[in-house]
């Protein structure tokens, strides 16, 4: 049973969809005014395991990740560069798929733009304003927090400590300070768009709300993000999307990924620290980078440094090196759990155990590092029984497989697998040998000598043994 940490509740929580067997997530993405880093990369990667691991339980997902293309960032950015905002943010955006995909990551199943979903957003705000939740002050469009009792329910925050700690407000048109723009007037020389409330662009909060209500409903499964968007980011989509649709909740689960700290601090451009995932991959493969990030909780922060990545790099070595070792001795034919010695026996039930420890770690809130020390704990004990020459042909490609289909949940050894038939091509394998067995019996030498001929053309081997054909992939 699955079971993950509810930043709503701050629980741990048995995950059970609101639909059966149906996962619906929006994960925040990138304001696309610059390179991705390697702290951004830290929290898609923790969601590209969490989406591969509902789909390993049997789960169909539907992901959407926005993409912010219209924001302050992107408007300063754009003018220094002195090109358009629409040309920054297509830059960036193209940028961002990039580094996603040299990571390896899997797609989202929708991408919005915020800048393709305006008027989708002007008639939430419209509504939002029709239902007494906002306000039209000096062109802009206010949510008035006050109307939404549950304010600040995912965050703890409550509007008293808000009004307290807020420092001056710069903007004499908001009534409480916690008040955050839905829409905003547009300014001199910026992009804007019109509306019933005169010439602007939609503040940051709302787009998130809109595009997943219109990709994945009102109500959906998990919303992520990192924890830096907790509050007011999330607090505020919670107040519009719940004020907006009347129903509750708007999102069943909050899942936080922690921080990429470096030097004890944050990475993030203010700081000047970051490390753009491009630079990153300059000097390691993906998977170096994708192991160092799930070495730790998706929750805790990581404290990132170049003798850890070193540290990946040779853990990620140590993986490679186990899966050639069976891949030298592994072949191909089905395995018969039943007619295998009590050694292999005992090397078989190690696999399954693998499995199932992996399937433990992952259930208790994607539990990753422990995961992987289960994988690793698995190696030492594989390689020690590789050294004693106890693992060979089908035994060892169920090791093989098992640990290649665990590592592809955490998403790594992708480009790692073997050239090879594919699982659909096997049955027609073992039905030619099977063909071929029944020829030799009937002694038609001709037709067996024709058909591993055949398939050896097609790189398939096939050996006769006393224990039966065995087959591998010529080399
Ligand atoms: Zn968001």
């Amino acid at each position: 049973m699955l079971k993950v940490y509810n930043t709503l509740t701050k629980r741990i929580e048995e995950f059970e969809p609101l639909e059966d067997r149906l996962v619906k997530i929006y994960v925040c993405g990138p304001t696309v005014y610059d390179y991705t880093h390697v702290g951004h990369a830290r929290t898609y990667i923790a969601f590209d395991v969490i989406v591969r691991y509902l789909r390993y339980k049997g789960y169909k997902v539907k992901y959407v990740v926005n993409i912010t293309d219209i924001d302050d960032k992107i408007i300063r950015r754009a003018r220094e560069l002195n090109i358009s905002p629409k040309e920054l943010a297509r830059k960036f955006e193209e940028e961002f798929f990039e580094d996603m995909k040299a990571l390896g990551l899997i797609k989202a199943d929708y991408y919005p733009r915020v800048t393709e979903h305006i008027s989708d957003i002007i008639k939430v705000v419209r509504r939002l304003v029709e239902k007494g939740y906002a306000y039209v002050a000096g062109g802009s469009v206010y949510f008035d927090v006050t109307k939404f009792p549950d304010y600040g329910k995912l965050s703890g925050q409550t509007l008293e400590q808000i009004k307290a700690g807020a420092r001056i407000e710069p903007d004499p048109n908001k009534r409480h300070p916690a008040d955050f723009a839905l829409w905003k007037k547009a300014k001199e020389g910026e992009p804007y768009w019109d509306s019933p409330w005169g010439p602007g662009r939609p503040g940051w909060h709302i787009e998130c709300t809109v595009m997943s209500m219109k990709y994945l409903g009102e109500q959906i499964d998990i919303h992520g993000g990192g924890t830096d968007l907790i509050f007011p980011h999330h607090e505020n989509e919670i107040a519009q999307s719940e004020a907006y649709s009347g129903k509750k909740p708007f999102v069943k689960y909050w899942l936080h990924a922690g921080y990429l700290m470096i030097k004890g601090e944050k990475m993030s451009k203010s700081l000047g620290n970051i490390i753009p995932v491009k630079d990153f991959l300059a000097k390691y493969e993906p998977d170096v980078l994708k192991l160092l990030v799930l070495s730790a909780h998706y929750r805790s922060p990581i404290d990132f440094s170049w003798e850890k990545a070193e540290q990946a790099k040779n853990s990620l070595e140590r993986i490679k090196r186990a899966v050639e070792r069976l891949r030298k001795v592994m072949t191909y034919e089905r395995l018969h759990s039943e007619n295998l010695s009590p050694k292999e026996k005992e090397i078989y039930e190690r696999v399954n155990l693998l499995r199932q420890k992996f399937e433990e770690a992952m259930d208790d809130d994607f539990n990753t590092p422990k995961a992987l020390a289960e994988i690793f704990e698995f190696i030492s004990y594989i390689n020690k029984k590789l050294d004693e020459d106890l693992v060979e042909g089908a035994l060892a490609r169920y090791a093989h497989d098992t640990l290649m289909e665990l590592l592809n949940v955490l998403g790594l050894l992708q480009k790692f697998r073997e050239a090879g038939v594919s699982g659909d091509v096997e049955p027609l394998i073992e039905l030619l040998i099977k063909v071929r067995d029944d020829a030799r019996k009937r002694k038609d030498w001709k037709t067996a000598d024709y058909i591993r001929e055949e398939l050896r053309k097609l790189g398939v081997v096939l050996e006769d043994t006393p224990k039966g054909t065995i087959w591998k992939l010529a080399k």
